[in-house]
């Protein structure tokens, strides 16, 4: 019985989930030797260091990854970078199939003046940093104004707004990075604007998402009904086939109903204003936008334009994959055709299909690339040599190191009531994670 050799980059939820439909396709006919390459010391991806920490139902899927990791044929390589540590062409020869997992870890760029200015920065930023991944502990993050902006409509803006708004002692029994805790306790910003460029009818958020914002204890949340009213008409004759779109409306006007609680905190989300420049000499001082219109689904700019204040603005408008050596990007992705990029190399997740859908989206997806992945398989797997020794001389952090990091978090964060306390430096994860 042969066994394939299989090589998974990109310890997130796409790489896990190809590992386990790699392992459920495993037969009479052939086993499923799996290497999985992580270039952190910690695996799981957005579950670690892209789910906001106040969801930490979300983040149970983690529990499935680790029974994915506990099959004896498989194999974690954490700390190992493709492109410095390993090349694509050597994993292409090593393994019978190679496998991207990578996902999309740029922020997009706004592409208007001022969003270099000190207070300007990406959701790609600003969620590493609370979730304490070590590559995004000293980003500057200034919460000493009153004023915060997140532009873009989509769940990630939300999660970054709610971040900024809720009152941090909401955090406290949460994994939140200590150093972003620490900052947000402090944070003196009060008013926090979400805001979309398109209509509430045209959001990306989802709509269990938006029912939990009235759940925040102290923080008023603030949309304008009559907004979420004249959307509604628009779309009238689409509501009754378009579930989500009647869940997302519907939620939204709840919202925009809930009474106020008079806290100073506020959370607003605004609509139809397209962001033109952030304005700031030194640092951001306001950001200007266009008022838009929607006329028969088109959204237009009016002659409108509104000058809002603000001390910080955190742009959430989408990822894109990052360079990898060796490998085409177009469009902010891995080109690929169903997942198959050429020869024995294959993409999933956000690296195939661009920074869409939730975490489960990756279950299905990671399965569909895994059976064209076998339909390609040849009948005779390869004789290579065990890769392992071509990492003699550099630290990986195997399953078992992984899990001492494991341990020694969650044995931090329970005296504090958390369920864990990330180790956030490098070193001493690497420290951590030796056999
Ligand atoms: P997204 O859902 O695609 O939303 C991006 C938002 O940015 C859209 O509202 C888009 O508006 C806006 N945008 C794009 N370019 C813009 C520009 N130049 N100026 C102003 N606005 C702009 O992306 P995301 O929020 O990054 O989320 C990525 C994926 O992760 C989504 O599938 C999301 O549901 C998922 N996610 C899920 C959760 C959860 O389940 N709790 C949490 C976080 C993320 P237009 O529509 O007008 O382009």
């Amino acid at each position: 019985m042969p066994t394939y050799r299989i090589a998974i980059v990109g310890a997130g939820p796409a790489g896990y989930f190809s590992a386990q439909a790699l392992q459920n396709s495993q037969d009479e006919n052939r086993v499923f030797a799996i290497d999985l390459f992580e270039r952190l010391p910690t695996p799981w991806g957005l579950v670690r260091s892209g789910v906001a920490p106040d969801h930490p139902k979300i983040k149970t899927v983690a529990k499935v990854f680790e029974k994915i990791a506990s099959d004896p044929n498989f194999r974690l390589f954490g700390n190992v970078e493709l492109g410095r540590d390993i090349s694509i062409d050597q994993l292409k020869e090593n393994y019978d199939s190679v496998i991207l997992a990578t996902g999309s870890s740029v922020g997009r760029k706004l592409g208007i003046p001022g969003e270099e200015l000190a207070g300007s920065l990406s959701a790609a930023d600003f969620v590493p940093w609370y979730n304490g991944h070590p590559d995004y502990v000293n980003v500057s993050v200034p919460l000493n104004g009153k004023n915060a902006i997140v532009i873009g409509a989509g769940n990630v803006a939300m999660d970054c707004g709610r971040m900024l708004a809720l009152d941090p002692a909401e955090l406290d029994t949460t994994d939140t990075a200590d150093h972003a805790l620490s900052a947000l306790h402090e944070s003196a910003i009060r008013n926090v604007v979400i805001v979309g460029r398109r209509g509430p009818e045209h959001a990306a958020f989802t709509s269990p998402e938006i029912r939990e914002l009235p759940k925040l204890e102290n923080t008023d949340v603030i949309i304008s009904e009559a907004e979420i009213e004249a959307a509604k008409i628009r779309v009238a004759g689409e509501l009754e086939e378009n579930k989500e779109l009647r869940n997302n409306l519907e939620a939204l006007l709840e919202v925009s109903q809930s009474e106020s609680k008079n806290q100073e905190r506020k959370l607003a989300i605004n609509f139809l204003l397209t962001p033109l420049e952030i304005i700031g000499t030194e640092k951001v001082a306001a950001i200007r936008f266009a008022r838009n219109e929607v006329i028969n689904d088109k959204v237009s700019a009016t002659t409108e334009i509104i000058d809002m204040p603000c001390d910080l603005v955190i742009s959430a408008i989408g990822y894109q994959a990052l360079p990898i050596p060796g490998v085409e990007i177009a469009n902010g992705k891995v080109v690929n055709e169903n997942g198959f990029v050429a020869d024995n190399l294959y993409v999933v997740g956000w690296a195939k299909r661009g920074p869409s859908g939730v975490i489960g989206t990756n279950k299905s997806d990671s399965s569909e690339v895994i059976k064209l992945l076998i339909e390609k398989l040849p009948s005779t797997a390869k004789e290579n040599p065990d890769i392992s020794k071509a990492f003699t001389n550099h630290k990986i952090i195997t399953q078992s190191g992984w899990q001492k990091i494991n341990q020694a978090e969650v044995e931090q964060g329970e005296p504090v009531g958390k369920p864990r306390r990330k180790v956030t430096d490098w070193k001493d994860l690497l420290s951590l994670g030796q056999e």
